[in-house]
């Protein structure tokens, strides 16, 4: 990789750049992929690349939803196994609880390549190589998941989705926790708790609230998951930018 100095105002995006560019080379992430970044990374300029408080509070309810749920899943695309592969697998591990590589642009090396990647990176379980069901509503290659896996969790995280995988999910009746820097995407209204902030703060971040929460009752994490709206959650996420934004013009 190249050296890029840490004392660089732009660092944690010179990286995740560089980061994905090399998951492009070494056939994780498809070209797609890096439009999607930059996409991400301009919602984390406007949001002054930090995680806020309303990150926060939805990372908070996210750790719970997971601590009760039955059987969850954790899913797995490019971009996620190019930025994040080490805390995913660190996430994955703590809660003992499968990854799945499910990608928008499917091809069959590309998913193998992912989870060479992250049983490589210490993985217990890795799912998506051979997918035995279909997410209904979507088209094929768009629909595969897995038994034991993403098609009958009732909990699954999906950072950096679709819209339209998201709503499947949802319309599956399965609760769907969505990281996702614009707050005005699709996946991030369709989903039961969206996380507005950058995948490479979100993931420690989450594994890290599991981790405080993880002595909690199971009473009070279902209090903690009841009390979360998402939609009010959203709306904060939104006044963060505009308040960052005109900080920014008030002080240049
Ligand atoms: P939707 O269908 O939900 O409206 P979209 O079409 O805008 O989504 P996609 O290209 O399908 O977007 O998915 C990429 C999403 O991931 C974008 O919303 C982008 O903001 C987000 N994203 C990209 N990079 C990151 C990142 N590093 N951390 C968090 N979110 C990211």
């Amino acid at each position: 990789m190249t050296d890029i100095p840490k004392s660089h105002p732009r660092y944690s995006s010179l990286v995740a750049r560089e980061r994905v560019t090399e998951g492009m080379k070494k056939g994780y992430t498809s070209s797609q992929g890096l439009i999607a970044q930059g996409r991400g990374e301009c919602f984390d300029y406007l949001l002054g690349e930090r995680t806020t408080a309303s990150a926060k509070t939805a990372t908070r309810a996210a750790a719970a939803l997971l601590l009760t749920a039955e059987r969850p899943a954790l899913s797995v695309n490019g971009n996620v196994a190019a930025l994040v592969p080490d805390e995913m697998v660190a996430l994955s591990l703590s809660l003992g609880i499968p990854l799945e590589v499910n990608l928008f642009h499917r091809s069959e090396e590309r998913v193998k390549r992912i989870a060479h990647l992250l049983r490589e990176r210490g993985a217990k379980e890795v799912l998506g190589e051979r997918p035995d069901a279909s997410v209904p509503g979507l088209d094929h290659a768009r629909a595969l998941a897995t038994r034991g896996g993403i098609y009958d969790a009732d909990v699954v995280l999906i950072p950096l989705e679709d819209g339209d995988r998201c709503e499947a999910l949802v319309a599956m009746g399965k609760k769907v926790i969505a990281i996702d820097l614009n707050p005005l995407s699709r996946t991030a209204r369709k989903a039961t708790v969206s996380i507005v902030d950058n995948i490479l703060r979100a993931v420690p971040g989450l594994t890290a609230q599991i981790q405080q929460l993880s002595s909690v009752s199971r009473a009070d994490l279902q209090t903690i998951v009841k009390s979360y709206d998402n939609r009010l959650v959203l709306s904060q996420a939104i006044s963060e930018i505009q308040e960052h934004l005109l900080e920014q013009i008030q002080n240049p």
